[in-house]
């Protein structure tokens, strides 16, 4: 029995965790659960699990989230909340899927403490990639992806080295906008970037998915978890969504992960490896596919996967700024006081005005995340 911390268990990724847990009722049991401000599900998820502590976000919430959890489940909040849960004693993996950067410091903790970690909250190696990975390794843990493309090349690489690989191919949907005149994106409304063509996430990953930045956050976070440099790590992009990625080898042949879209599969492998469990698979009928096609991506059109590329081959405090700034011209989009080409130019400029750190400390990262989002947040207002 593997028991499970999942933080962000209100979310996309961890209403889909649950139903994991859920189908696999003698292998996972959760201990602990954290969200953001929705008290109301956590607190039904509280008592349909009977954790042993549960967080939220928000401290104003506590009292109303007391009132509704069922005796014996210690509640808490904030980031203290998470870090308590990260480090529970009896915890064996945490599973960190909060939307941004909050997990950063609960992933950190969970290490610390020798506990597995499965990711699907990329911002955070994104932006402590090095940091992370170095000290997985120093605590004998594993870092294991949740996301699909990194489930799928982890699976594929089925641990070989690193010097076997010529080249990992990760896979982009294309997002909503594949087809459109990039002349017409000035005019893109919240409404149709929300529509992802193939998987239903949270809304940040699908602002994301349509300006790309999250295939250019995916191509950082693969340099650091498979340890290789940025320009061994491409993008091509493949609209059915159902090759997750690829490993190219140096004698020439490519090796995939293929199945219909269902992050039910990346997010249990994570949670059952070594195993691989045949409860409720995930059915690909490739006969109803019948067709996989692949492309080049367009950067002219979408300048984020330049913008995320030039971030990881400089390294130091670069891709925590892309990711801060892009996390706050995301949020402005969606409150609908920024253009949707104005998430790539906030992000940009953002960048060019950043003098970069190399070979950060977690101060120094955590400075430049706090410094980008400034800048951008000034940049997006107009004023300097
Ligand atoms: P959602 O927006 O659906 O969910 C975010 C979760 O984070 C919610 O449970 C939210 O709680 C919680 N949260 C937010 N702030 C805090 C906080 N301060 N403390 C505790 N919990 C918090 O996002 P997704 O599930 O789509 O994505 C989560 C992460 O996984 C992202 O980093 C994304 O890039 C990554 N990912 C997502 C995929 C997907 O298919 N959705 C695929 C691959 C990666 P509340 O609801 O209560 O506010």
């Amino acid at each position: 029995m593997k028991k499970v911390v999942l933080l962000g268990s209100t979310g996309s990724i961890g209403t889909s965790t649950i139903k994991v847990v859920e189908a696999l009722p003698d292998r996972l049991q959760l201990i602990g659960l954290a969200a953001g401000r929705n008290v109301k599900e956590l607190s039904s998820q509280a008592r349909r699990w009977r954790p042993e502590m549960i967080s939220i976000g928000r401290p104003e919430l506590l009292g109303e989230l007391n009132d509704l959890v069922p005796n014996g489940t210690k509640t808490t909040s904030e980031a203290e909340g998470l870090l308590e849960l990260a480090t529970l004693p009896e915890a064996d993996i945490v599973l960190i899927a909060i939307v941004g950067t909050a997990g950063l410091e609960p992933a950190l903790a969970a290490i610390r403490a020798g506990k597995d970690i499965a990711v699907a909250s990329k911002e955070i190696l994104v932006m402590a990639g090095e940091i992370i990975m170095r000290e997985a390794k120093k605590n004998g843990v594993r870092v294991l992806a949740v996301d699909s493309e990194h489930s799928a090349i982890f699976q594929c690489l089925n641990s070989k080295p690193e010097n076997v690989v010529r080249h990992l191919w990760l896979t982009a949907s294309g997002g909503p906008f594949r087809n459109k005149p990039k002349s017409e994106f000035a005019e893109i409304r919240l409404s149709q970037a929300l529509k992802h063509p193939s998987w239903e996430m949270g809304q940040k990953i699908t602002i994301d998915s349509a300006t790309l930045f999250n295939k250019g956050l995916e191509m950082i976070e693969a340099r650091w978890l498979f340890d290789i440099e940025m320009p061994r790590v491409k993008v091509i992009v493949h609209p059915q969504s159902v090759v997750h990625s690829l490993v190219e080898f140096i004698d020439g042949s490519f090796i995939a992960q293929l199945s219909s879209p269902d992050m039910c599969l990346p997010i249990q492998y994570a949670l059952t490896w070594p195993d691989r469990v045949g409860h409720r698979p995930v059915e690909t009928d490739l006969a109803s596919i019948a067709n996989l096609s692949f492309e080049n991506p367009d950067t002219e059109k979408f300048p984020s996967l330049g913008l995320a590329r030039e971030a990881g081959c400089s390294g130091g405090t670069l891709p925590a700024v892309l990711n801060a700034a892009n996390e706050v011209a995301v949020a402005a989009f969606c409150r609908e006081e920024l253009a949707f080409p104005g998430i790539t130019e906030t992000v940009e400029q953002t960048m060019n005005r950043h003098l970069n750190a190399i070979n950060p400390d977690l101060p120094t990262i955590l400075e430049a995340d706090r410094w980008a989002r400034a800048q951008a947040a000034e940049l997006i207002s107009g004023q300097p």
